[in-house]
């Protein structure tokens, strides 16, 4: 008995180490292809304790995919006049690689792309260094920033349509993906605002709708030329008064006929925080492929984990491969949520990333079955 026993311990170690077939992460690839976490890229002061993290609780969980939002946190070489002010080095980004290669885990780094080039009162690298490229240089970053304000002002975007745009936002996103050697990349474009403006002299006049997809489409052709696959969230492509979704998760700017114009291979993240509305479908009913992403609410990210493994069971086959999975978004920097997840910072709301984050993997587990 004993040696049968320790001849299964073996063969379990084996198994393991070796990546042979392990039924309970087939059973997950079969349920959830994405598994999936997303974050800001951590400060190089707090990048150890991600590390640690990554190890001992996103491997465990079997996390696959992991969306680190990097923007201008990164050293560029291409464009030294873009970096942050203290940012990750290439050396810092190789034991992020590194640990999620050792766990299956795909990084797809994310640069904001056309919209998001301010926050508030603060304009964004991209536009600091390149004025030029601003949709609205009319509007002035305000001393005190409130919502809402005359200048419709929630973030800035840049021109699609300035001839010079691409060759800096490219070489930004090509040194980004090679450094994080990937073959995805996350534009963001999510909650743009400004798009078509009237004081634009290359867009005013334009259908936003075209515009966006226009970008889009020229964002796509560029990484698939190195084979890389395109992500974006996905509020702009959702008719927001027609489904009662509001300007922010859906859009009120005629953007959202966009989604029968994009490349059909561009992997849409269906954010939802407040309900969980059930858009997946809209999306795989157009041809588009799509993850769910809950935010803060664990009770809702359990329906929707619930509703995307429902959606693969109940569809057929052209339409089943489209549900991929879910992604935990997180809209803090890396240091608060280490705080709150380490319990250094009190949690006294039942709604939070950390909380949402654990309901979210234990009912993906629930629903995968015993390990
Ligand atoms: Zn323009």
């Amino acid at each position: 008995m004993k040696q049968y026993l320790t001849a299964l311990l073996f063969l379990t170690c084996f198994s393991a180490s070796s990546g042979a077939p392990n039924p309970y992460s087939e059973k997950l690839d079969t349920i959830l292809p994405v598994r999936g976490f997303c974050i800001a890229a951590p400060q190089p002061s707090n990048l150890g304790e991600f590390v640690k993290f990554i190890e001992e609780e996103l491997a465990p969980r079997k996390v696959n995919t992991l969306i680190l939002r990097v923007d201008y946190n990164y050293q560029y070489e291409s464009h030294p006049e873009l970096r942050d002010s203290i940012a990750l080095s290439r050396q810092d980004v190789r034991k992020l690689v590194a640990v999620c290669r050792k766990n299956q885990i795909r990084i797809i780094p994310q640069v904001n792309l056309l919209g998001h080039q301010s926050w508030a009162g603060k304009t964004g690298n991209l536009l600091e260094a390149y004025p030029q490229f601003d949709e609205t240089p009319l509007v002035k970053m305000p001393e005190k920033y409130v919502w809402p304000n005359p200048d419709g002002l929630y973030c800035k975007s840049y021109c699609p349509l300035h001839p010079e745009v691409h060759d800096i936002v490219f070489a930004i996103v090509d040194e980004i993906c090679d450094v994080f050697e990937t073959d995805a990349f996350h534009a963001g474009m999510d909650e743009v605002f400004y798009i078509g403006e009237e004081q634009c002299p290359r867009c005013s006049g334009r259908d936003p709708a075209e515009l966006f997809a226009g970008e889009v489409r020229t964002i796509r052709d560029h990484l698939a030329s190195d084979g890389r696959e395109l992500w974006i969230w996905g509020d702009r492509l959702i008719d927001g008064k027609t489904t009662g979704l509001g300007e922010w998760e859906a859009s009120y700017n005629n953007t959202h006929r966009a989604v029968d114009m994009i490349p059909k291979d561009v992997i849409i993240c269906d954010w939802h925080y407040e309900r969980p509305d059930q858009t997946p479908v809209y999306f795989a009913m157009k041809g588009l492929s799509v993850v769910t992403c809950p935010w803060r609410m664990p009770g809702n990210a359990v329906l929707q984990v619930q509703d995307m493994v429902k959606f693969r069971e109940h569809s057929a086959s052209e339409m089943k491969e489209r549900f991929l999975g879910m992604v935990q978004t997180v809209w803090s920097g890396t240091g608060p949520f280490l705080d709150s997840y380490y319990g250094r910072r009190p949690e006294d709301n039942p709604n939070s990333p950390v909380k949402c984050f654990k309901a979210l993997y234990d009912e993906i587990e629930r629903l995968a079955g015993t390990k």
